[in-house]
């Protein structure tokens, strides 16, 4: 909404205000993504008192809006014909969705505080500091069954224990918002949209496993987080949410920011580390993992956005309650960046098990101009494609993985029949090839190779022969590579090779 320009919107909306005379009764907020991305600019109208979330028949939402609708939208609250496009909370993309990371966003206004208060904010830090022991928190965490919502779904309280354990006075807690998948903005919009959320889920963590210090490792391409980001930390400081003695119990915390240049591999656990280390920005071999020796060689929890900001709602209403939803090894909700071919992008928030389909096609309202689905990319770079055939497929780390993609971060790009596979094994090699560190041969030359012969193929200049190298270095890369870029990189070629090896074996150069 930023980019579409939103913030010349809320000017004309503060003017329309002023002009029809209204400051005393309406007032003009500032929130964060509302998640229907296809649809914005959009804008909100709330009427009368409310619980924090509830909407009332009195709502409305508008989309498309632009400056020139401000002063239209202003009159409708007393009477007035609004000109801008009606939207409607009903519709399929809000209906089947279930915000519980998303739950404040677009409701309250990131950069205040006092929203965040408002919805019972830091009510966890304060219970948890109150009345639970870490063993406690860490028990509540895994019954709660979350999994890492970075792509390897690693249990969480399993994780959190495991650093807990380790002996050593400074331990630290790191979130990762390195998100760096094409197509995904999950992590950015949480950021962007309610940063005190995650925040308190790290200052949970941090009394879990006995850190007192914590690290935001985030891309400098998402100045919006950062700034927002930034300023939360000052406004917890300042509230006494983070520093010393937080609400007069013997826990001290304190988080830094530390800003990434882009480098993909930085998502990378031991990568990301180095880089906060202020080293260059490289993987190492593990064992030993960060939970054993992470930051400057203390005992380190690396969670990613989405996982803190699980933590809050798993607190307030336990474990058992966040295991209900979801499906039987895969627990709560995921959000998904939806975007590529399809009608209604944005920000979509479901329980895992919701079938590919349903998301797609019911909420995401399937491809524009009545065009069909050829495919549905999950897990960026190291991910797969699911075809059109498979899309009753649940969402949950076990079944994306049997069709050779992942969960990942949560980026889903939808294809229409129009797109070349081929062409997009191309593309995310191409991007696995200009991201590998080039530490090790296998990633360094292999990603190199494996572009050389997919040019070689939509060149039609391949033969049957190269056909059989490209698979076979595809393990080679995938089975030696020092670390998870290289390992999955040849992830889009095995699965476009798996569902639409028509597609290669119609490249190839015909025989003279
Ligand atoms: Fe670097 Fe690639 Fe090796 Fe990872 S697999 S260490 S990114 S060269």
């Amino acid at each position: 909404c930023a980019s579409s320009g939103s913030t010349a919107i809320k000017t004309a909306l503060d003017a329309a205000v002023q002009d029809q005379g209204l400051t005393d009764t309406v007032e003009v907020c500032s929130v964060g993504c509302m998640r229907f991305c296809g649809r914005g600019p959009l804008v909100a109208v709330d009427q009368g008192d409310r619980e924090p979330g509830q909407v009332l028949e009195s709502d409305r939402l508008y989309e498309f809006v632009t400056p020139d609708h401000a002063p239209s939208l202003v009159a409708s609250l007393q009477g007035g014909t609004p000109e801008a496009t009606p939207g409607d909370w009903n519709h399929p993309f809000f209906a089947h969705q279930q915000p519980i990371v998303l739950e404040n966003s677009g409701n309250i206004d990131p950069e205040s505080i006092d929203d965040y208060i408002a919805t019972g904010g830091y009510e966890q830090l304060y219970h948890t500091l109150m009345t639970l022991t870490p063993t406690a928190v860490i028990a509540e965490v895994t019954r709660s069954g979350l999994r890492g919502r970075g792509g390897g779904g690693y249990p969480t309280g399993l994780k959190w224990a495991t650093v807990a354990k380790m002996p050593g006075d400074q331990k630290y807690v790191i979130c990762n918002a390195d998100e760096g998948d094409p197509g995904a903005f999950m992590d950015r919009s949480v950021l962007e949209s309610d940063p005190h959320r995650v925040l308190e889920g790290m200052a949970i963590a941090a009394y879990a496993i006995g850190a007192n210090h914590g690290y935001i490792y985030i891309r400098a391409e998402y100045p919006l987080a950062i700034a927002h980001l930034k300023k939360a930390i000052q406004q917890a400081k300042r509230h006494g949410f983070m520093g010393s003695q937080i609400f007069d119990a013997q826990f001290d915390f304190k988080i830094d920011i530390r800003v990434g240049a882009g480098a993909f591999v930085c998502g990378e656990e031991t990568a990301l580390i180095a880089s906060v280390e202020g080293k260059r920005g490289n993987p190492r071999p593990r064992p030993p993992y960060p939970a054993q020796s992470g930051a400057w060689g203390c005992p380190t929890l690396i969670n990613n956005v989405e996982t803190y900001a699980n933590i809050v709602p798993i607190i307030r209403n336990g474990g058992d309650w966040y295991a209900n939803i979801g499906t039987a090894n895969s627990k709560g909700t995921k959000v998904f960046a939806l975007t590529g071919q399809v009608t209604n992008a944005g920000l979509v928030e479901v329980p895992m098990g919701t079938t590919v389909r349903k998301i797609v096609e019911e909420m995401g309202g399937g491809v524009p101009g009545g065009g069909s689905v050829k495919a549905v990319q999950t897990g960026g770079p190291s991910g797969g494609c699911i075809p059109e055939h498979l899309l009753d497929t649940p969402v949950d780390y076990d079944s994306l993985r049997e069709l050779g993609t992942m969960m990942g971060s949560g980026g889903m790009i939808v294809m229409d029949q129009t797109t070349n596979m081929v062409e997009i094994s191309r593309f995310y090699m191409d991007f696995c090839r200009e991201e590998s560190c080039g530490k090790c041969v296998p990633c360094r030359a292999g990603t190199v190779q494996l572009h050389e012969l997919l040019t070689k193929l939509v060149k039609h200049q391949a033969t049957p022969a190269d056909l059989i190298k490209l698979e076979q270095l595809c393990e080679v890369v995938r089975d030696t590579s020092l670390c998870g870029l290289g390992m999955s990189a040849p992830n889009p070629i095995l699965s476009t090779l798996r569902y639409f090896r028509h597609e290669y074996e119609a490249l190839l150069q015909t025989p003279a």
